[in-house]
């Protein structure tokens, strides 16, 4: 099997997973990111047994779950009277169903975890503080160049850049990302500010008109993540961390549950982020001959199915798989877009459609919608059930 020297431009949740994939698999990995220290945002993260199966490939399953919590069902109910109109199993049934558990955790854990089992793999693997400018490419190689007028070569560049992704712009052309009309609201309440045993552990979104709010608990339940999306036309920021007023958020949610108004009441009023969601076109062809992009540089999405990170994860592994399998670099990058085109174009589209049917106009529009389907089964189908490491390459 060839083995590259390859470098990958940020250190995201994919770009990290990335690494230690690819270091395990034996090639050289160099990581190049702008930020001056590695961190994650204050918010939860849901992982499902997909993406699951990578970490525990990279040694870091069970560290993931000794910190997570496993949530019992994923619970679909009315914005309002909290009434259940539909509810699948996770827990025992989701790991005994895909091998893999369904697991929530802080994402700056995550992040962490990520961190220093790269750092194990390679101590000096991850360069801060290096922002990606451009990049250019030979028949020989690759050689990317930073702000800060340094540049490094290697045989292979991926671009795990993120949503406004400079390699993505160099490949295809620059073109902004596409406000989605919704903005996501984020907060985190200790538990022991809540009333005891007020929400069952369990993921629960609350569905209304024109919004969503997702609500489960982190940190071996001591954490109450809070997620309140509401279609808007004041766009701000992409970022998880811009501030905004409390009282948006309350009058956000005006109306809502008992639940919901406790948590908003309860929040840290300094402490309510607000952050635009934003979306690109999905395209089936992502690769040059020696430079291709994973996760959100490629195919961000709506969080609607909570895959953006799976997506990531798995693109690690596949392309992995790829670089095994096929011995000219160009074919091996072919095979690794290929297999991922179909699946990650469906998660992006189906977390769209998510967006109408979780905030539909009325409770009997909600009714009419949920007699017809069966998210559990759908999902288990298709979505948990594929494993990046096994599912056969075409
Ligand atoms: P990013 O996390 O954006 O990382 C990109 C990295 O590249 C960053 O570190 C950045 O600093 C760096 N970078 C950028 N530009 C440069 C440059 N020029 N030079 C060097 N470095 C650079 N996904 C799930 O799977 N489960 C969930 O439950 C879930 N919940 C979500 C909830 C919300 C509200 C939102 C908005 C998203 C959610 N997601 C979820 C999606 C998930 O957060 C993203 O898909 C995921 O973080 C993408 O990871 P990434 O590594 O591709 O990109």
């Amino acid at each position: 099997m060839q083995k590259y020297k390859i470098i990958i431009a940020g250190a995201g949740l994919g770009g990290l997973t990335a690494a230690c994939v690819l270091m395990q698999a034996g090639h050289d990995v160099e990581i190049y990111e702008q930020a001056p220290a590695l961190g994650e945002i204050g918010a939860g993260i849901q992982v499902s047994a997909n993406p699951m199966h990578v970490l525990r490939h990279i040694g870091v399953g069970e560290k993931i779950t000794s910190i997570g919590v496993s949530p019992g069902a994923y619970v679909f109910r009315l914005h309002d009277t909290g009434e259940v109109i539909q509810r699948f199993s996770l827990s025992k049934e989701h790991e005994a169903m895909h091998g893999a558990p369904y697991t929530q955790l802080h994402r700056a854990d995550l992040h962490e975890i990520l961190a220093a089992r790269a750092r194990e793999l390679k101590p000096d693997v991850v360069h801060l503080n290096k922002r990606v400018k451009s990049f250019t490419e030979t028949a020989d190689g690759v050689e990317l160049y930073f702000d800060d007028g340094t540049s490094t070569k290697g045989d292979l560049l991926i671009g795990a850049d993120g949503l406004k992704s400079v390699v993505r712009a160099q490949l295809f052309g620059a073109a902004p990302a596409v406000y989605t009309g919704d903005a996501a609201w984020r907060i985190l309440v200790p538990v022991e500010k809540l009333p005891k045993d007020f929400l069952e552990p369990v993921m629960s979104v609350f569905m209304g008109p024109n919004g969503h709010a997702v609500c489960y608990y982190l940190r071996s339940g001591t954490l109450m993540n809070f997620v309140g999306i509401v279609e808007t036309d004041d766009i701000s920021e992409e970022s998880w961390t811009v501030r905004y007023p409390w009282d948006n958020l309350k009058a956000d949610f005006a109306g809502w549950h008992e639940a919901i108004q406790t948590i908003i009441d309860t929040a840290d009023k300094d402490q309510c982020f607000r952050w635009s969601l934003f979306g690109r076109p999905a395209t089936m062809n992502w690769s040059s001959k020696r430079v291709t992009l994973l996760g959100d540089s490629v195919h961000p999405t709506l969080p609607y199915l909570a895959q953006g990170a799976a997506m990531a994860i798995e693109d690690g592994a596949v392309l992995m798989r790829a670089l095994a399998q096929e011995p000219e670099l160009p074919k091996a990058l072919q095979v690794y877009q290929r297999n991922r085109a179909e699946r990650t174009a469906k998660i992006v589209t189906q977390s769209t459609d998510n967006r109408r049917l979780f905030h539909l106009p009325s409770q009997d529009a909600i009714r009419a919608e949920f007699s017809k389907r069966d998210e559990g089964n759908d999902r288990n189908r298709w979505l948990y059930s594929y494993n990046p490491l096994t599912v056969p390459l075409v």
